[in-house]
């Protein structure tokens, strides 16, 4: 397995569409990295070009130690797997895993072994004889993700391979994907817009907006420690909320909220508390307010409770069932430690 490292690397599209602006990403060797942001922020161009689908304007690309900018892809010792599995159609399952091991032109029985062990680990070898339109989407998902396996190469890049399965298929062959990787020990850049994959999948995950890296960290800190609002607002699966305020002296005040509350910090002038939504519980916290309940959002073990307060829009996350419905007053309540604050005017977090 490989380190991947990018140092600079800039992409513009004809039309000046600046796709990755000079982004500088490490990848340790074995990490399993996840890359995160809105649609159009470069996921699928940082990909290609370290596949090298597509060429850089500027910046360096190393696999372990070499420099790859000028290396076509085939020596580049790296397998993508794309959203749409592009199977070849008129190929049995074994032909379509065999294919690549056989235009490098390895010895028929090694290609035997390689194919028939991917295909265990897989589940796949009871279809090795069909042809792709005889599979389900899943299944297709997993001939594709057997075809990158069956090269051991040194880096895998795969963009949402998982999307266009159903939740329970995809949630199988995640714990599959996870297993199979930390067993290979492999170096995973893996693209996503599910959030939950993200967070459970990757030993790091990178959050992108408009072709730059705002942040890499480990789940955890991207999560629970977002160094910007951007970042603070993108991540989850809930959408945090965001009250606009300002602090002065140690207090915060909301008018929109219609909000006020001691808030320890030296700084001064306007910012945005950033508030989980599982961390706005019902009845329970040192800072208690009440809010109208506007509708529930039932998602099984979890209940989603849109409230508002003055003109600010909440939401908490139950566990369970509550026993109130849309017009209640309730009292919601909150930690001030579990405040992310932000300066309004940068974004930055404040400490
Ligand atoms: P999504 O989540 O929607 O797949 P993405 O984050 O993967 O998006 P990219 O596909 O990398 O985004 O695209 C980044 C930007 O580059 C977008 O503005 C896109 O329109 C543009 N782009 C991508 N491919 C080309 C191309 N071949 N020619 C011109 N512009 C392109």
């Amino acid at each position: 397995m490989a380190s991947v490292r990018l140092e600079g690397v800039t992409k513009i599209y004809p039309g000046q569409v600046r796709a990755l602006v000079e982004v500088d990403l490490s990848v340790p060797e074995g990490a399993f990295l996840t890359i995160l942001g809105p649609s159009g922020c470069g996921k699928t161009t940082l990909l290609r070009v370290i596949a090298g689908l597509e060429r850089v304007d500027s910046g360096k690309i190393h696999i372990d130690s070499r420099l790859v900018n000028e290396l076509p892809p085939a020596r580049r010792d790296v397998a993508m797997v794309f959203q749409n599995y592009a199977l070849y159609p008129h190929f049995r399952v074994y032909k379509n895993i065999a294919f690549g091991l056989k235009m490098r032109g390895l010895p028929r029985e090694e290609i035997h072994r390689r194919v028939l062990w991917v295909a265990e680990l897989l589940g796949l070898s009871r279809l090795l004889e069909r042809f792709p339109r005889e599979l389900s989407g899943g299944e297709q998902q997993r001939v594709a993700l057997a075809r990158a396996l069956v090269k051991e190469p040194k880096v895998f890049l795969l963009d949402e391979p998982l999307s266009n399965l159903d939740v329970q298929t995809r949630e199988q062959t995640r714990a599959e994907m996870k297993r199979i990787f930390n067993s290979l020990s492999a170096t995973v850049i893996y693209v996503t817009h599910d959030q939950l994959e993200a967070l459970s999948l990757s030993d790091l995950i990178v959050v992108m907006k408009d072709g730059q890296i705002r942040q890499i960290g480990s789940p955890e800190a991207i999560y629970h420690d977002p160094q910007e609002l951007f970042v603070a607002d993108f991540v989850g699966t809930h959408r945090i909320n965001l009250i606009p305020g300002y602090l002065a002296e140690g207090w915060f005040r909301s008018p929109p909220a219609d909000l006020s509350f001691a808030l320890p910090l030296e700084w001064q002038g306007e910012v945005i508390l950033g508030l989980r939504p599982e961390a706005l519980k019902i009845g329970r916290g040192e800072i208690l307010f009440t809010a109208q309940v506007g509708h529930l959002e039932i998602m099984g073990a979890e209940t989603l409770i849109h409230s508002r307060r003055g003109a600010l829009e909440l939401r908490s996350l139950f566990f369970g069932r509550p026993e109130i419905k849309a017009g209640d007053q309730i009292t919601l309540g909150f930690s001030p430690r579990e405040l992310l604050v932000f300066e309004a005017s940068s974004g930055k977090r404040l400490h």
